[in-house]
């Protein structure tokens, strides 16, 4: 990009709030783990809708490639430029803030850079739940969430972040603003354009502000940390659990002990629950409308349940809050705590609930025949049938040796899904690392329909190029 076009990209946002030297640019070019990275012309950070609109006129005039970035918490690549530097960032990290809270209506209103936690914190400060929830979440921001349809541990209960959004706000790659910021929750005229811009990972345009549905905030929450002896066993506990509890089993989380392992290894001040180990843990909690105690006998219902039929070996209920937090953070450093233990082959994936102990088996065999010493971390929602489908490097195995098996791994376990009937992005995301598999996957009447609904919207291909198609 030359200069002069450079100048006036950032005389938008002004010079304070625009980044074009290597080093403020570099933490915006560079994927957490490192997986991905790339360059840029500048990143810019724009303040209000207007602004936003502004660059992308620009953008849409000069043909230049916008790339969108949230909380950069992404797994996916979709928020890395490609390594041609000619693309600007636009960053929403100034788009932070809450523009209403109508708790008449049970609607937030946001900008796209709020982070999530904080929308946590202004929700609950309203008697309110906002439901989604994932690890990333004092990173992420809703305008990230929403272009991936993040899932996270509630989506159990409340489903996933399409769910939780009644209206959107949105630049479109012409500088138009899509003024859509309803709080309705029924609203049929026509085709629902709101849908289009969830899960589309900044590749139509750029939500700059939603209107998410809040919920009543639960009275109590209880949670148990319980061993099972097989993924049959977790599935079995689910089917009961869910018969007790109904609604208010609020999350079901599955975890190999390998994963455990590695966190009570890696991360500092995490204790085992249990005394002895166990093959795999479930971590579920119930939430109720009524009060702490009515969610905890409805736990102990569904342990005794559990250790009545034999599917339960052993568990931790937690007896306070500070010990269902600790149970949490078990659960959500499950990511990190396999950095440490080299190269790791990752699938997020998703099948049937009822197919999952299959898949797991099937996954187990294949994959134990190429290698042998390979260590399976599964972990994930099992409520939802979708996991983290993690095969970490054998012990004293080379890094790279190992993850250039990810060529015979993945197909392998990709092709297990689709016999399955699953899917091979649950929550995270196509981006740039998953665009081959979609498109061997996809329909090609499906595929043909996203590229037509892409070049309506973006006919200079200027939205997150070499993302999704
Ligand atoms: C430890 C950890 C745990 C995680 N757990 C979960 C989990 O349980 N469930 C889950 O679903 N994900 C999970 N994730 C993935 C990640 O947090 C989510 O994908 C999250 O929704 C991304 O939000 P972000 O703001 O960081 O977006 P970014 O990473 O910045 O961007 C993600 C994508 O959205 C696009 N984008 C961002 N903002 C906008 C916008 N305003 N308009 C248009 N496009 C935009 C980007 O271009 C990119 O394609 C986890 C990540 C980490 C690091």
């Amino acid at each position: 990009m030359n200069d002069a076009l450079r100048t006036r990209f950032v005389d938008i946002v002004g010079a304070r709030n625009a980044a074009v030297t290597d080093d403020d640019v570099a933490p915006h070019l560079r994927e957490w783990r490192g997986r991905w990275t790339g360059r840029a012309a500048a990143v810019l950070r724009p303040g209000a809708t207007a602004e936003v609109a502004r660059i992308l006129e620009l953008a849409n005039r000069t043909g230049t490639a916008i790339v969108p970035q949230g909380g950069n918490t992404g797994l996916v690549g979709g928020q890395i430029p490609d390594g041609s530097g000619d693309a600007v960032i636009v960053s929403t990290a100034r788009l932070d803030r809450i523009r209403e809270i109508d708790t008449q209506a049970d609607a937030i209103t946001v900008e796209a850079g709020v982070v999530l936690a904080a929308i946590h914190d202004a929700t609950e400060a309203h008697d309110r739940l906002f439901p989604l929830s994932l690890a990333a979440q004092g990173s992420c921001q809703i305008g990230g969430n929403l272009s991936t349809n993040a899932g996270g541990t509630g989506a159990l209960a409340y489903g996933v972040a399409r769910d939780q959004c009644l209206g959107l706000e949105v630049v479109l790659p012409d500088g138009s603003v899509l003024d859509g910021l309803s709080k309705l929750k029924k609203d049929n005229t026509g085709y629902d354009l709101r849908d289009l811009f969830i899960g589309a990972e900044g590749t139509l345009g750029i939500i700059t502000a939603a209107t998410l549905r809040l919920y009543p905030r639960p009275r109590g929450k209880a949670a148990a940390f319980l061993a099972v002896g097989s993924p049959e066993d977790a599935l079995a506990l689910f089917r009961r659990a869910r018969a007790v509890a109904g609604t208010a089993l609020t999350a079901y989380e599955l975890m190999a002990r390998m994963g455990v392992a590695f966190t009570l290894r890696h991360m500092p001040g995490m204790r085992d629950p249990l005394a002895r180990a166990y093959p795999w843990y479930v971590l579920l909690e119930i939430s109720s409308g009524r009060s702490l105690d009515d969610a905890r006998a409805l736990l102990d219902s569904i342990a005794e349940t559990g250790f009545e039929h034999g599917l339960v070996l052993d568990g931790a209920i937690a007896e306070s809050e500070a010990q269902r937090l600790a149970l949490w953070q078990l659960r959500e450093a499950m990511s990190e705590s396999q950095i440490p233990e080299g190269g790791s082959i990752k699938h997020d994936i998703s099948v049937p609930v009822s197919a999952l102990p299959a898949f797991m088996a099937e996954a187990e065999k294949a994959i134990l025949a190429i290698v042998p010493e390979a260590r399976l971390c599964p972990f994930g929602h099992l409520g939802d049938g979708n996991l983290h489908y993690n095969v970490s490097q054998p012990v004293g195995w080379d890094r790279q040796a190992f993850l250039d098996l990810t060529d015979r791994i993945t197909p392998v376990v990709y092709g297990l899904v689709r016999a399955h009937g699953g899917s091979i992005s649950a929550e995270h995301g196509i981006g740039q690392m998953k665009r081959q598999e979609l498109a061997a996957t996809k329909s090609p009447v499906a595929l043909d329909l996203m590229r037509r609904i892409k070049a309506a919207f973006d006919p200079n291909a200027i939205m997150n190029p070499g993302k999704v198609l």
